[in-house]
């Protein structure tokens, strides 16, 4: 396309950056346009997580009127239930969720670390227990592709071992070496010539084990970069300096940046101005099915006595399916009812106030005026101002 900085021409991805960071260091915020089989998405964005080939109380509709370009499925949960060939039986992942945007899928390999029982790691693969039944499995980076291949998402992950941020450093470094390891046979495992295969860095904390990780992984041919291993038990400083030193050593590395795993408006908001393209979490359907709604400044408890009888909107000016037509009042009864609507509207609005902010942190960007308006935009995302910090501390 015209008018790019930067392009990245993989066999089915294509990525373009528009706007380049400034040149005074001010940010690394970048604004992108990633173009994938099933369509495309302006970064940064948001992806949205279909867990089981489903956004948890959505249909495709409610998500593409909140928004959602792009949609995260995890291939753990669709090869132990319904079974990743009964899927590709059925026309793939795609037509079997009627969902036509793209979809990224991810490797499996955080959910085989985290939910899998009696998980048994060697440097072929992982033998977990299903957290379903306890049946035995093994994934490999072999099997990880055959499985993502069968799905059919427009992007594939490569298979990697993910630790927990806070992890002593030898656990780090074998975990890593190995992810790189896996990484090269994911490369060479990859078959399908309709879909995009992204890498992923690791490297936990450990400031050397992470920038190796980073040129180790972005000297692979993939078309896409993850960073994982955060978003989990570090600080939001200690992550910023993960991701400084992964971004720093991809340089101008024109393929796009995954932060994985991230999802509070806050979060997303610092992790755009230091040069990350994309993210995924499921925190925004999470606290909404609890009654939590983001609001431009905060969140509202839902659950809270007080909106029994509020006749307002949720949020005034949202153009979501709850604030178009109910009331605070409506939707506080429902959660006390446990009526099922309820979750239905939260999390609509949830997601249309996440991709809404991710819409206008690309708004700043294209106007070239993104440093200038971060104080605007972190005040939408709810960070307090010192004032009301100190009070909350006291
Ligand atoms: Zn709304």
């Amino acid at each position: 396309m015209s008018g790019a900085v930067t392009s990245f021409q993989g066999r089915v991805a294509r990525f373009d950056v528009l706007r380049s960071p400034p040149t005074d260091g001010a940010t690394r915020a970048r604004l992108g346009r990633l173009t994938l089989p099933h369509g495309v998405v302006e970064t940064p964005q948001f992806m949205p997580v279909g867990t089981n080939a489903t956004v948890k109380a959505l249909s495709p509709d409610d998500l593409r009127d909140a928004g959602a370009s792009i949609i995260l499925a995890n291939t753990y949960h669709l090869y132990l239930r319904p079974g990743h060939e009964r899927i590709a039986r059925l026309g793939g992942l795609h037509k079997f969720m009627a969902w036509d945007r793209p979809i990224l899928t991810d490797s499996g390999g955080f959910q085989v670390v985290s939910l899998g029982d009696l998980r048994v790691v060697d440097d072929d693969g992982v033998t977990f227990r299903s957290h379903l039944d306890g049946s035995l499995h093994r994934f490999t980076p072999e099997h990880s592709m055959a499985v993502q291949e069968a799905l059919g998402a427009d992007i594939a992950v490569a298979f990697d071992q993910p630790v927990s941020p806070s992890s002593p450093r030898a656990v780090v470094a074998d975990a890593t070496a190995r992810t790189h390891r896996w990484a090269e046979r994911s490369l060479a495992a990859h078959e399908r010539p309709d879909q995009a295969l992204f890498g992923i860095i690791q490297g936990g904390l450990e400031p050397d084990l992470r920038a190796e990780s980073a040129r180790l992984i972005a000297g692979l041919g993939f078309d896409g970069i993850c960073i994982g291993g955060l978003a989990g038990d570090e600080s939001p400083a200690q992550r910023e300096a993960a991701v400084d030193i992964a971004v720093t050593a991809l340089g101008d590395d024109p393929r796009p940046r995954y932060l994985m795993g991230l999802g509070s408006p806050l979060d997303l908001l610092e992790a755009v101005h230091h040069g990350i393209d994309l993210f995924d979490s499921v925190l925004p359907a999470r606290i909404a099915r609890n009654g939590t709604l983001w609001v431009p400044g905060g969140k509202l408890n839902m659950r809270n006595t007080r909106f029994l009888d509020d006749p307002a909107p949720v949020q005034e000016d949202c153009p979501c399916l709850l604030c178009r037509q109910f009331s605070r009042a409506y939707l506080a009864h429902l959660f006390r009812a446990q009526e099922l609507l309820a979750y239905r509207l939260a999390t609509c609005h949830n997601m249309t106030f996440t991709l809404d902010f991710m819409a206008r942190v690309r708004t700043a960007l294209q106007a070239g005026n993104f440093p200038a308006t971060l104080p605007e935009l972190r005040l939408r995302a709810g960070r307090m101002s010192g004032r009301e910090a100190a009070e909350k501390s006291a």
